[in-house]
C-alpha cells in the first residue's frame, strides 16, 4: 500500500506538494529524486537521511536516481566532459603505509619503481595529453611530499609545458611544506590534488603514517596560495555508507573545485588485497550522491572505473562530468580511443577549455 502526497518538513523548508511517498510495503520513505534535484539547483543542501536514501535506494530505482543527478549535472555542465591524463613521475618506494596503495612501504606488489623523472620526460608526457584531447595534465609523484629537488624538477617542467601547450596543470605530490604551494603557483600550476581518501572516522583504518588533518591541511594550504583545490575519495575500502556520506560532506566543507571519485581496485600485495565489495549499481549511487551534495563541482570518475563500473561505465557520466583518460598510477586504464568512442556514443562533448592544442 502506498500513501501519496506526504507533507515533508526539511530543515524548516516545508514542501506541501508531493515530495515523497510512503510505502508501507517496504516500510520506508521513497524520495522523489527529481523534486530533490530541482531543490538542490535552487540551493538546498540535502540532509543526512536523504543522502542515506540515495545510497540505499532499491537497484530498480537507479535510472530514476541517475536521471535526477543528470538534471543537476546538465544544469551546471551541459553535456560536456572534462578529460584528465595522469603521468606518474616517481613510482614506488614510498615510506607511507596507505593500505590501498601498491607504492606503499608495506606493499609487496612488484610494481615498476623509479625516481622522479627528468624535466624532459615530464614535458614529453604533456604531448600525449594533447594527443588524447585531455584538458588537464596531472603530474603525480609517490611519497609523503616533495623534496626541494623534486619540486624544482616539477616547477621547471610546468613552466616549459605552459609555454608549449594550452593545458591545465594539476600537481599531486603529497603533503606540502611551507612555501611549496607558492612555488607551484608561481610556476603556473593551476590545480593541486590531495585526496582526503576516506572519512575522518575511517582514516586510521587505512593509514597511520599521516593523519586526516595532514591531508586536510594541505588542501587548505594550496587554496591559500591561490591554486584550485582538488580532493577526492576512494570508495570500497570497508567503510560504511555513513562514511561515504561524511566524505562527500567533508569535500563540500573544504570547497574542493574538483572531486575525483575512485573505486578501489584492490591490488595483490596491498593491505587491502582481496577487498571486493562494490557493485556497478552501487558505484552509480555513490556518483549520484556526490552530485547531489556537491552540485556545482567537477566530479570525476577516477581509478577503478573499468573494474568496478564495468559495462555500466557510460551511465556514470550522467552524474559525473569528468574522467581520467589513459593509464592510472600503477594500473592500466581503458584505451583512450575507447573512451572517446564512449563519449561520442553518449552524445557528450569534450570540454575544450585547455584542450592541449599548442598555443
Ligand atoms: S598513496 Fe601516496 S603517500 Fe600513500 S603510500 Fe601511496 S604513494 Fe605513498
Amino acid at each position: 500500500m502506498t500513501v501519496h502526497g506526504l507533507i515533508v518538513n526539511l530543515n524548516n523548508y516545508k514542501v506541501d506538494n508531493k515530495w515523497g511517498e510512503y510505502s508501507l510495503d517496504r516500510g520506508r520513505i521513497a524520495l522523489d529524486f527529481k523534486a530533490l534535484a530541482d531543490e538542490v539547483i535552487k540551493g538546498y543542501g540535502i540532509t543526512n537521511e536523504e543522502a542515506m536514501q540515495i545510497l540505499e535506494c532499491p537497484d530498480e530505482e537507479i535510472l530514476e536516481l541517475l536521471n535526477s543527478a543528470y538534471i543537476i549535472r546538465k544544469h551546471y555542465y551541459g553535456n560536456e566532459v572534462k578529460l584528465n591524463m595522469i603521468i606518474n613521475t616517481k613510482s614506488g618506494a614510498c615510506q607511507e603505509n596507505c593500505g590501498y596503495c601498491a607504492q606503499s612501504r608495506d606493499s609487496t606488489n612488484p610494481i615498476e619503481k623509479y625516481r622522479m623523472m627528468q624535466k624532459d620526460e615530464i614535458v614529453e608526457g604533456a604531448k600525449r595529453a594533447y594527443q588524447l584531447q585531455s584538458g588537464t595534465y596531472c603530474i603525480v609523484a609517490s611519497g609523503r611530499g616533495p623534496t626541494t629537488r623534486e619540486l624544482h624538477q616539477v616547477t621547471s617542467a610546468v613552466k616549459e609545458i605552459k609555454e608549449k601547450y594550452d593545458l591545465k596543470i594539476c600537481a599531486c605530490l603529497g603533503i606540502l611544506k611551507p612555501g611549496q604551494a607558492e612555488q607551484l603557483m608561481e610556476a603556473g600550476v593551476d590545480r593541486y590534488n590531495h585526496n582526503i581518501n576516506t572519512s575522518e572516522n575511517h582514516h586510521d583504518a587505512i593509514t597511520t603514517s599521516h593523519s586526516y588533518q595532514d591531508r586536510v591541511g594541505t588542501v587548505g594550504k594550496v587554496k591559500e596560495a591561490g591554486i584550485s583545490p582538488c580532493s577526492g575519495v576512494i570508495v570500497g575500502m570497508k567503510e560504511t555508507k555513513q562514511d561515504v556520506i561524511q566524505m562527500a560532506l567533508a569535500l563540500k566543507e573544504l570547497d574542493a573545485d574538483s572531486i575525483p571519485v575512485n573505486f578501489l581496485h584492490a591490488m595483490e600485495g596491498t593491505l587491502l588485497e582481496g577487498t571486493d565489495e562494490l557493485t556497478p549499481v552501487y558505484c552509480l549511487k555513490v556518483l549520484s550522491l556526490f552530485r547531489f551534495i556537491n552540485p556545482t563541482k567537477e566530479i570525476r570518475i577516477s581509478g577503478g572505473r573499468e573494474v568496478n563500473l564495468r559495462s555500466l561505465q557510460p551511465l556514470g557520466l550522467y552524474a559525473a562530468n569528468s574522467v581520467f583518460i589513459g593509464d592510472y598510477l600503477t594500473t592500466a586504464g581503458q584505451e583512450g580511443t575507447k573512451d572517446h568512442q564512449m563519449l561520442k556514443d553518449l552524445g557528450f562533448e569534450i570540454d575544450y577549455v585547455g584542450s592541449g592544442r599548442p598555443v
